[in-house]
Formats: C-alpha cells, structure tokens, sequence
C-alpha cells in the first residue's frame, strides 16, 4: 500500500491556489529514512533522538550516536534536516538511569533541563551531531525551552562543543541552525524574544497541548479533555505563527497536530508552511492540502479564532474539510 501511494506521491507541495506548502518527515528510528525517502518527505522536521538511548542498556557512547546520526545524513540529502537533543524524562525512562523516579516526570528532569543539568551528556551528543553534519547544511532544536535564558545556555553548549571538537582536531561542521521547540506556555509567552533569537522555531504540538490545557497527554481518564482543537490551543498557535511572521523566524509544526486535516487547515489558515509528520502520512496529506484554497483557508482561520467553544471549532472545521476537493 505505502508502494502505490509512493509511485504517486509529488515532489512539491502546493495549494490550489499556488501556496508552497512544505511537507516533512518525523523519523523515530533509523528505519523511517527510507519511508522518508519513499514519500518524498522534503527533509526531516523532527529527528527524536532519544529512540537510540531508549532501546540500549547504557548510554550509547559519543562514537555509538556520531554513527547512528551519520546513517541520518547518509540517507537523506536534504538541507533541513532537524536532529532534536535528547527529550528524555515525562514518559520516556532510561531503564539504565538511577534516580530517575519523579512525582509528576512531565514537570521534572525532562528534556533540555536534563541535558542541562548533565552537560557531560549534552556535550557528548552535540560533538556526535556535529561530527556527523560535517559539511552538510543541517539544525538542531531543544525540547521543552521555558525561557530565552535555556536557549541561550544550548546555544552556548553547541559553541563549547565546537570548540572542543576543532582543539581535539575534528573537523566539524559550522554552527547549524538552532531552534527551540514551543511546548510550553512560559515559552509562548516569550514568543516574541525566542522567535527574535533562535534561528527557527517548531511547536511541538502533542506537548503544547498537554502543557496549555494541563492535561498529561498519556493519562487514559483524561483522555477526552485532551483537545487540540480547544479555542486556547487554536489561539495560541495563531499568536507564535504571528511572532514568526512578525520577526521572520521560519515555524515549522511537528506533533499530531501536523497531520490532522481539518488542524492542517487551521494551520495553513494561520501562515504556517511547514508541517512536519510520519512519512506515510505524507501522500494523503499532500492530497488533502493541493485541494485546499489558502486564500479562503485564511479568512476561515479569523472566524475560527472568534469562536469560544470546542463545539463550534469542530463544527466549523469538519464542514471546511468537508468542502475541500
Ligand atoms: C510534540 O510534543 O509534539 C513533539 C513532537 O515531541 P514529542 O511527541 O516527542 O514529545
Ligand atoms: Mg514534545
């Protein structure tokens, strides 16, 4: 099935009404590449590099990661790809990691504050990335960012890192592009300032919406509060696609929200151009947008952010897709 589609699949995306729309690859495992490749995907949106660390009994070493990140770039040619620090913690666990027992792990040691707090870990990752993009045009980004301050302390780590590399006489690559993932609501109150300093900014939406409505995204009790579609969510993605406009920070999306139709609506609606999904999801998704008219998409988007219950979004949304096509 994934064959037929792939024969199928355009290079390029566009709306109907001309818009560049890109759409990208989320790569858990190395495996995912050649679907990737398969589907046309224009590049890696989200490379989650704690699957490595997730299936091993140790901490892969500095030289285990340069080649698991090497088999990465050897797969695909692209110039976005986006290889993500470790966002380990909230549901992923080390098995290997002693003290890793927390209360509430999705408010804990989890992601850039672990690797914050772990530098050795940081560092040795960032030279394996960056040994592994020599020469290549590629970007990193930083999982749950709660302020310019955690942004500025990564950026600093990869400038260490560089440093360390070219003393030990590495070649590596230049400083890639840094980008911060807008998970949590203190970060979409520091919108303006991260889309100012960072090179990119990608929301990660499965994450945004837990944090916004405070809802653990695994809890089955709550599963039904956990709306991506609720008014604060459509709200606040409007304002961080306006901060990336505003200061000319390209925003990309990752997250199920990516390849939602009638959120991809939403989305296109609000400016955003790319969107970042598992690569067999690329074909029907690239299907669904070529039909849809951007110009009215945009001025459903304003009604939408009008509207002030769930009910009416979704009412809205399912009838706008609907009618695409
Ligand atoms: C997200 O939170 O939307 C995201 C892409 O990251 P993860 O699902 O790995 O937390
Ligand atoms: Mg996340």
């Amino acid at each position: 099935l994934l064959d037929d589609h792939a024969e199928q699949v355009r290079e390029e995306t566009f709306s109907l009404d001309g818009e560049r729309i890109y759409l990208r690859a989320t790569i858990n495992l190395i495996s995912d590449i050649k679907t990737a490749v398969k589907m046309k995907a224009e590049g890696i949106g989200l490379y989650r590099s704690e699957f490595p660390f997730l299936i091993r009994n140790s901490f892969p070493s500095e030289e285990d990661q340069y080649l698991v990140y090497k088999k990465i770039f050897d797969g695909m040619e692209s110039p976005v790809i986006t290889l993500r620090t470790l966002d380990i913690g909230g549901d992923k666990i080390l098995s290997y990691m002693p003290d890793s027992e927390e209360e509430n792990p999705f408010l804990g040691l989890r992601a850039i504050r672990f690797l914050l707090q772990n530098k050795k870990i940081f560092v040795g990752q960032l030279k394996a990335m960056l040994r592994a993009g020599q020469g290549r045009k590629f970007r990193i980004m930083f999982p749950l960012v709660s302020s310019l301050d955690d942004f500025k302390q990564a950026r600093r780590m990869v400038e260490k890192s560089i440093e360390f590399l070219k003393r030990d006489g590495f070649e590596c690559a230049t400083i890639p592009e840094l980008g911060v993932m807008i998970e949590l609501p203190s970060a979409v109150v520091m919108i303006d300032d991260l889309a100012r300093e960072a090179d990119f900014i990608s929301v990660g939406s499965n994450d945004l919406v837990q944090y916004l409505l405070g809802v653990d995204r695994t809890n089955e009790k709550v599963s039904g509060l956990y709306e991506a579609r609720h008014p604060a969510v459509l709200r606040t993605v409007a304002r961080i696609a306006e901060a990336s406009q505003k200061h000319n920070c390209p925003l990309s999306i990752c997250g199920n929200m990516a390849f939602n139709r009638g959120l991809s609506y939403f989305l296109v609606g609000a400016g955003v151009r790319n969107l970042s999904m598992p690569p067999g999801q690329i074909p029907q998704m690239q299907t669904f947008l070529e039909n849809v008219d951007v110009k009215k998409a945009e001025n459903d988007c304003r009604h939408l952010l009008q509207l002030d219950s769930l009910e009416s979004i979704n009412e809205f949304l399912d009838e706008a897709v609907a009618a695409v096509k």
